[in-house]
């Protein structure tokens, strides 16, 4: 029977034959342990389709991740693709896929999550639930299966890739992930489509299987499932604290720093960019819980970097201000703070050098914005 122990087996003797053997391990700093023993927690896989140094610089996978774990009821774990030598190692052995924290097949889990980010990982969202041994097509599984689910930005135009999942969660996460995960585990046990039913109620949530395709429009097969489906969009972004117990990849990541989102959406409006229309409209954090947070983040992690995310950092109405009480606060500690997106004609040459007192670290500016 393949367990967690027959993985951790097939770990220890085949580890040190696959390159970067640290990204399967888990048991990172701040990664989430809970006692599996005594409560039936409704349990979660979390994944971005792509390898472990990739995923773990998502921070949309880190606020779902942070949100699920601060339900009593939900234990969510972490998997990501595993690099070609792996797979090779695993397919040989006939190992599933498995979740990094407690190394339980993806298959036994009752949720599988995933981030579409772009459409390039499309593949790799099939090679996901191929390892995971869970039938590509939503209208394969069974009541056993988990109920596999996306979110994420290409959800907007999920149709190349639609019936790869039961649910299609769209919009910010943050509105309405507990009450689909109380459903789901209130559920437990009942008949799969019941169970779709009920989620396709929640705002925001689209059940591929309940639609079919009519010329170049997509509509309801039955009265139950609504003809329209409206983003979840939080209003106030004060009103969830962001993450500030990153977990400490073993591997250095694609962006090995501290994180904290200071705004979402965008002001500008410039027509090719996705991003700039799917995270309408601009809703910035106070300059004071970004401050609280950074400090946070800083004690739980030691990062020396902190990250201000934003499609546009410096478009912040308080962005001087931020910059200001974070410098006075971190530049005798010689911690950085970098600026990851930016455009041309909002760059601010005081801003530059109040955050260049530490280190040069880096302002990434968007020349076509
Ligand atoms: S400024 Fe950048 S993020 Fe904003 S809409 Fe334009 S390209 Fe997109």
């Amino acid at each position: 029977m393949v367990d967690s122990n027959y993985i951790l087996r097939f770990l220890s003797e085949n580890l040190m034959k696959v390159s970067k053997p640290a990204r399967y391990i888990g048991g990172e700093y701040n990664s989430v342990v809970k006692d599996l023993a005594n409560k039936d927690y409704l349990r979660i896989a979390f994944s971005f389709p792509d390898v472990y140094e990739v995923g773990m610089s998502h921070y949309g996978l880190e606020i779902l991740y942070w949100l699920a774990n601060n339900l009593d009821f939900v234990y969510a774990e972490r998997v990501f693709l595993p690099w070609v030598d792996m797979v090779e190692m695993m397919e040989k052995n006939d190992i599933p896929l498995f979740t990094l924290e407690s190394k339980t097949p993806v298959y036994k889990l009752d949720v599988l999550g995933i981030s579409l980010e772009y459409e390039l990982s499309y593949t790799n969202v099939l090679k996901l639930l191929e390892l995971s041994r869970i039938p590509l097509r939503a209208r394969e599984r069974n009541d056993n299966h988990p109920i596999v689910i996306a979110g994420g930005p290409v959800t907007y135009n999920c149709e190349p890739i639609a019936e790869a999942f039961d649910v299609i969660y769209l919009g910010d996460g943050e509105v309405n992930l507990e009450k689909m995960l109380r459903v789901i585990y209130e559920t437990k046990g009942m008949n799969r489509e019941e169970r779709l039913k009920l989620l396709s109620k929640i705002e925001g949530i689209y059940i591929p299987l309940f639609y079919e395709q009519e010329g170049r429009k997509i509509i309801p097969k039955y009265d139950f499932a609504p003809s329209k489906i409206r983003r979840n969009i939080l209003k106030d972004l004060n009103s969830v604290k962001p993450p500030v117990k990153k977990i400490l990849p073993h591997v250095e990541s694609v962006h090995d720093r501290g994180v904290i989102e200071i705004s979402r959406g965008c002001t500008r409006g410039c027509r090719f960019c996705h991003a700039g229309y799917v995270y309408r409209p601009v809703r910035e954090r106070d300059a004071d819980q970004i401050v609280e947070s950074v400090k946070e983040l800083i004690s739980n992690t030691g990062y020396d970097e902190i990250s201000l995310l934003s499609l546009s950092s410096l478009d912040h109405s308080q962005i001087e201000k931020i910059v200001d009480k974070l410098m006075e606060e971190l530049k005798d500690k010689k911690i950085s703070i970098s600026i990851p997106s930016t455009r041309m004609d909002a760059f601010n040459i005081k801003i530059a050098e109040r955050i260049s007192q530490v280190r040069k670290t880096g302002l990434t500016f968007a020349p076509e914005a």
